[in-house]
């Protein structure tokens, strides 16, 4: 089936007693055994180990990534933390990207020292980078493109490529670009993983994660062990929700990337912005990755620098009334975000960043906010 058919179809629970059309909720914590005391015979039988909503989720995200299986999480730090737990050892050495996502940098810098794990933290603009961070303790390359908050473009296949002559394992994080426009295990990684709170949620409704895997093996029966008995899972509403919202991912992509280009147009050159960064304009430094990687969608985010500082860029955005000044993206509504403020004791956004990320408005109700809050 194509990536929409499978949006709205694929994991749906076929329901016995009634033939709802759409999915029933399994609220239910327990599952009845057979008269021997077996497993019955669906395989459930304790919701933190599998529920009948879980598992449909997981076998749509399964599909839509095209993976062998895929694992549900209460949020994307658990799904990130459950992959990294997986696969790391005492002493092993990560990749990460320079413009990585703060909680998953915070997880690698932080969280990981006491097992003596290192990382480096390389520009992947330009894959050559990657290949020199190399060591022979390296275990993981985590790739995130585009990146957060600069809309860097990494080349996953290249990168793929790379990774595989040292045998070092590749995991993207698909949140930005959602397997919609991008299909990171078609490309040679090993692991696509998702904040679902972000455009599989599309509401701002939801907070979630998954991790979806190449291949069936030793590693993907630890990421499970991990979400089984770490028990970080989502709740059978949250995986209904999340189930609900992806049935509408590809048209929500289509109208929030249409909104960013023209945005992204509007400001790009105008006076009171100094830089634009978004993948889908020829200036941006790889346009021609984007381009062939993301088959021409460019997805619903952009940054920009406004001319000044911190002072400016704030008066920017509280001076909107559309967009709300929020964290957090990939909703229906549209969002801007002074990220240096939450990025905590170590902030890498210059002062004056603005990060957006568009919604599905009238696309001159958008403009007319902007116009008037940079006037
Ligand atoms: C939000 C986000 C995360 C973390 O996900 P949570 O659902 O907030 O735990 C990870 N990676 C990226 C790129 C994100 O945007």
């Amino acid at each position: 089936m194509n990536f929409e058919t499978n949006a709205v179809h694929a994991g749906h629970l076929e329901d016995l007693n009634a033939g709802s059309v759409t999915n029933p909720i399994y609220l239910s914590t327990t599952f009845e055994r057979d008269k021997d005391g077996n497993i019955a015979p669906k395989g459930y039988i304790y919701s933190r180990l599998a529920n009948p909503n879980r598992s449909g989720l997981e076998a749509k995200l399964t599909a839509l990534e095209k993976g062998a299986d895929a694992m549900a999480f209460s949020s994307g730090m658990a799904a990130a933390m459950a992959l990294c737990h997986s696969i790391m050892e005492p002493g092993a050495h990560v990749i990460i990207p320079d413009d990585c996502y703060h909680g998953i940098a915070h997880l690698v810098k932080n969280m990981y020292t006491r097992w003596g794990i290192t990382y480096s933290e390389v520009d992947m603009v330009n894959p050559v980078n990657v290949e020199k961070a190399i060591t022979e303790k390296t275990k993981l390359i985590l790739i995130e493109t585009p990146s957060n908050p600069l809309l860097k473009i990494a080349d996953i296949a290249e990168i793929c490529a790379i990774a595989k002559k040292s045998n070092v394992l590749v995991a993207c994080d698909n949140t930005w670009a959602t397997p919609y426009i991008i299909q990171p295990l078609t490309m040679g990684a090993d692991y696509s993983i998702h904040s679902s709170t972000k455009y599989f949620g599309g509401h701002s409704d939801v907070i979630g994660g998954c991790v979806i895997v190449r291949e069936s093996n030793e590693a993907s029966k630890k990421i499970r062990e991990y979400q089984t008995i770490g028990g970080a899972v989502p709740s059978p509403f949250d995986c209904w929700l999340l189930d609900r919202s992806i049935a509408t991912l590809p048209i929500r992509m289509d109208a929030q990337t249409k909104n960013a280009g023209v945005i992204a147009d509007f400001l790009y050159g105008h006076p009171k912005i100094e830089r634009v960064y978004y993948p889908g304009l020829t200036s941006h430094v790889n346009h021609q990755v984007a381009k062939k990687q993301m088959k021409e969608v460019y997805g619903g985010m952009l940054s920009v620098l406004v001319k000044g500082g911190r002072k400016e860029a704030m008066h920017v955005a509280n001076s909107l009334s559309i967009f709300k000044h929020a964290t957090s993206l990939g909703g229906v509504e549209s969002l801007i975000e002074h990220r240096m403020s939450v990025e905590g004791d170590h902030p890498k956004s210059p002062d004056n960043l603005l990060r957006l990320s568009i919604g599905i408005e009238h696309i001159d109700d958008l403009l007319n906010d902007i116009k008037k809050a940079l006037d």
